[in-house]
């Protein structure tokens, strides 16, 4: 009885028991290393799935004959550090990985039908939303109970009934340890036709966990590993689900998808935002797996733009439903999208956010170049250019820069003083007092202010922010 190639182990070890016609708890039984060993019964069985110890993978090997490493790699440990993180002393899933693990295994009944009821492993990461096979979405309940699957072993004294529902059976229904056995084969998808988004993003985040490594759209300069990628298609996709309005979602997804979206925000079980807190949409693991595709397939939408300032402005509208929705969405709440993301997606937001900001704060971020960026701790940056400029900003560059109103001599101490922003945290009152007092702070706010509002500020931003990354730059090769 060979695994097949993506078998949860729990699932391998089922078919064994039913081919052999043994009863689970017989089947443990068999296959535990010792007597001795503390973990039995139902938490074990739980948790084999996570984690193997060493001598448990030797056990089984010995009691089956297939090779320790195999059975580790039906075990959640082979996505240690690409798609989950895993306590092994107490056998779980920890909460620090992006959207590691969803709190109950989908499933593919097509695909249960075609193996008479083997699992994929895959189908327990909270990343597993569709069969790339069948062309679907995964199924989340049993068409009979309604109820989720895996969250209950199977029974002990039983046979495991492979493509069954093995959660209880309703209340009064049969004795305590009676099972729905609804037949999960037969229950319904929702078919994804031809080369839809969906299943492309799909395949994509398998890809990404598969080879620990993003390089696609915004991550082609700088590819990513997997972590980091996961933390930046959870952010964007938590905001989406967050801010996005179902008009939203019709307008950027095929129908059969913002259908069965729709239809799950309206169902008991809910589109799986309820169990983050208020603040932080997202932060677990959607419930069901069309509100999964709905996120990650618009985010992934968004960071497959093929550079920055495309992504930014594929990322804008959720910025403007942010703020409809009366919710603050600048520079300060941006890290709050979530933890761990990268500094790709950081300068995909700034660019995003840089037509809502202030020309000093563009300057600031350097919205206008390649990648925007938070400016650093400290005031390095700003020491840096101090020494490079001179309180009156060098005549030939000022006079490019000098738009009515303003006279020269307004301009370039303003300059100067504007010069100092560019990738540090200094305010407008300390940067006009790095000039000498040339100018005032309210004196550069007026310059930047008329400078802005030229039709050639977007190529004024360019300029001003890639000097000021020369000027930084020159400082540290002097
Ligand atoms: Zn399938
Ligand atoms: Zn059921």
């Amino acid at each position: 009885m060979d695994p097949l190639a993506g078998e949860a182990l729990d699932s391998w070890l089922a078919a064994i028991a039913d081919r052999t016609q043994t009863a689970w708890s017989d089947m443990l039984a068999a296959l535990r290393p010792t007597a001795s060993d503390a973990t039995t019964g139902h938490s074990l069985q739980r948790n084999w799935v996570v984690y193997l110890r060493p001598d448990e993978a030797a056990n089984i090997a010995a009691a089956t004959g297939v090779d320790p490493a195999v059975i580790g790699a039906m075990t959640l440990a082979r996505y240690e550090g690409t798609a989950l993180m895993i306590d092994k002393a107490r056998r779980c899933v920890t909460r620090a990985f992006p959207w590691a693990r969803a709190r109950h295994a989908r499933y593919c009944p097509c695909c249960l039908a075609d193996t008479t009821g083997r699992w994929q492993l895959q189908w327990r990461l909270g990343w597993a939303f569709a069969c790339t096979v069948h062309r679907c979405l995964l199924v989340d309940t049993c068409p009979d109970c309604g109820q989720t699957q895996k969250l209950n072993p199977h029974v002990g004294e039983d046979i495991p009934q492979l493509a069954r529902c093995a959660t209880r059976a309703p209340h009064g229904s049969g004795g305590p340890s009676a099972r729905c056995d609804g037949d999960l084969t037969t229950a319904e998808v929702t078919s994804l036709a031809g080369d839809h988004p969906a299943l492309l993003a799909q395949q994509t985040l398998l890809d990404i966990i598969s080879a620990d490594r993003a390089s696609f759209g915004v991550y082609a300069a700088q590819p990513t590993v997997s972590r980091g990628a996961l933390a930046d298609i959870r952010a964007v996709a938590s905001r989406v689900l967050a801010y996005a309005s179902q008009e939203d979602i019709a307008e950027r997804l095929p129908d059969d998808l913002a259908t069965a979206y729709e239809q799950v925000r309206s169902s008991p079980l809910g589109s799986g935002q309820s169990p983050n807190p208020a603040n932080k949409p997202g932060m677990a693991a959607p419930t069901r797996a069309a509100t999964a595709a709905v996120g990650v397939t618009i985010a992934l939408s968004i960071l497959g733009a093929p550079d920055i300032e495309a992504a930014g402005a594929a990322l804008r509208w959720i910025v403007h439903r942010g703020r409809r929705n009366g919710v603050a969405v600048n520079t300060t709440t941006a890290p709050e999208w979530g933890r761990g993301v990268s500094t790709t997606l950081t300068a995909v937001q700034l660019n995003a956010l840089a037509p809502f900001m202030k020309p000093s704060d563009q300057l600031r971020y350097r919205t206008a170049t390649a990648i925007p960026s938070n400016p650093p701790q400290g005031d390095s940056n700003a020491e840096r250019l101090a020494h490079q400029l001179p309180s009156m900003f060098w005549p030939a560059w000022s006079l490019r820069f000098t738009v009515p109103p303003c006279s020269p001599l307004q301009m370039r101490p303003a300059l100067s003083a504007a010069m100092m922003l560019v990738g540090t945290k200094l305010n407008l009152t300390a940067a006009a007092h790095r000039t000498g007092s040339a100018v005032t702070a309210a004196g550069v706010s007026r310059s930047l202010h008329f400078l802005s509002n030229d039709p050639r500020w977007a190529d004024s931003l360019i300029a001003l922010a890639r000097l000021g990354d020369y000027l930084r730059n020159r400082a540290v090769i002097d």
